[in-house]
């Protein structure tokens, strides 16, 4: 028997037999959801490129070792939550992660500094396989900015004031706290100290602290068990043990931020899950999130150019999470996708209905043709997509050259001439 029986189809589907679901942590943004995302997105366009930063867009697959060389073998996204897999020429490809490495590759890659690029940023989909929870997914995107070749500090002041602006202009409490984590010369003395101070203590720390201890104890600053926030309370602090240019930049920066009446907290606690910052350091943080309340993060990293192969070349970015921006921003805009609507309902009168529709459309209205169905039905239709406008066409319009335009606002209606349509519809109908 080959001929697939319907009932049969539709038995199954209701059962749930049939139905293939998205993916855990995999989300579908719906057209209710969109236009906000897209608010979202223009703010932070606006603001990067007022700050003259270029998009830059960049493969979502790359090969595995990128990230394990950026972003460090001993970080929890490369030890458990990458994709990662051999594809069909049997080579390790990651689903990217993060950003930053794919922007430093492709600057090296291409030479963009010596083409006159150094400023990037991107909106873009990033892959962490993570237990998914409120507010965290494993397809999540970041509005990211990454600036090359400058060591002052008023790049990081810039990067910071971006933060502010996109924070200002969508409205939302947070908090910022920034850190010092120093740089090659003066961290492994601290590395040290903090290692030394944490070994007496290593039967109290978790399983992960008590492998960080010996591949990156830092980390452990990091961990958000409270058994470890207990024991790292009392930790000797980086802030002690950095060298006079990395205490020199990092008050360089609080003097601007300051200066520029940014709202901050010294948190020598924050190391960031990667391991290629340097120096300055910055956490965005909202309390309405619960437990993972990092909105924004980012900050320097002066070597991580010359780490992956290219000259070297100091740099500073952030990311922000565009699902926790979208979660605690306050969207009050009307979600309307269509101006008018266009019914035709005599017996030749569709071609004439679907060429007017298209001429409203070149006028710069969001118009949708209904192009079958009763008259009623097109009516219920326009009411559910809360248009303002319909355009009702039969016979006798047609003859007259008119077309009976209906405010479904203010509940009138009356016959127009076809060349005043788009002047009417602009102006309003008088009642
Ligand atoms: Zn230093
Ligand atoms: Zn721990």
């Amino acid at each position: 028997m080959t001929k697939i029986d319907a009932k049969y189809i539709f038995v199954t589907l209701k059962r749930g037999f049939a139905v293939i679901q998205s993916l855990p942590g995999f989300k579908d943004i719906l057209p209710n959801e969109t236009r906000k995302w897209q608010f979202v997105e223009n703010i932070c366009r606006d603001i990067f490129e007022s700050f003259a930063y270029q998009e830059i867009r960049v493969p979502i697959l790359e090969k595995a070792q990128l990230f394990s060389r950026s972003v460090g073998n001993d970080t929890d996204i490369v030890q458990k939550e990458m994709y990662t897999f051999k594809d069909k020429s049997d080579q390790f490809v990651t689903l990217r992660p993060e950003g930053t490495a794919c922007v430093v590759r492709a600057l090296i890659q291409h030479h963009l500094i010596h083409e006159g690029m150094h400023k990037f940023y991107y909106i873009a989909p990033m892959f962490r396989y993570e237990r998914p929870q409120r507010g965290r997914f494993r397809e999540f995107h970041h509005l990211g900015v990454e600036a090359f070749g400058e060591s002052s500090p008023y790049v990081d002041a810039e990067i910071m004031e971006m933060n502010a602006e996109i924070l200002k202009r969508l409205n939302m409490d947070v908090r910022v706290e920034i850190n010092n984590i120093g740089c090659r010369k003066c961290r492994p003395s601290y590395t040290k100290v903090l290692r030394e101070y944490l070994m007496g203590k290593k039967e109290l720390l978790c399983e992960d602290c008590q492998r960080r201890l010996d591949t990156n104890p830092l980390r452990i600053l990091d961990c958000k068990k409270e058994s470890c926030k207990k024991i790292t309370a009392f930790a000797p602090s980086i802030l002690d043990y950095s060298c006079d240019e990395c205490r020199n930049h990092f008050n360089e920066v609080q003097r601007l931020l300051t200066k520029m009446n940014i709202d901050f907290v010294v948190n020598e606690k924050i190391v960031r899950g990667l391991d290629y910052y340097t120096k300055f350091v910055f956490e965005v943080i909202s309390d309405k999130l619960g437990a993972q309340g990092t909105v924004s993060a980012g900050g320097r990293y002066n070597d991580l150019v010359e780490d992956l192969g290219g000259s070297p070349t100091p740099a500073c970015g952030f990311a922000a999470g565009e699902e926790r921006v979208i979660e605690l921003f306050d969207y009050k805009e009307d979600d309307k996708f269509v101006d008018a609507v266009v019914i035709p309902v005599g017996k030749d009168t569709s071609d004439f209905s679907f060429l007017l529709t298209g001429d409203l459309r070149k006028e710069g209205f969001k118009v949708e043709f209904i192009s079958s169905g009763s008259l009623k039905s097109a009516l219920r239709k326009a009411n559910k997509w809360k248009a303002k406008w319909v355009l009702i066409i039969g016979d006798e319009e047609i003859k007259e050259n008119t077309v009976s335009l209906r405010d479904l606002e203010k509940s009138v209606q009356k016959k127009v001439r076809v060349e005043d349509i788009i002047s009417v519809i602009r102006q309003g109908l008088d009642e």
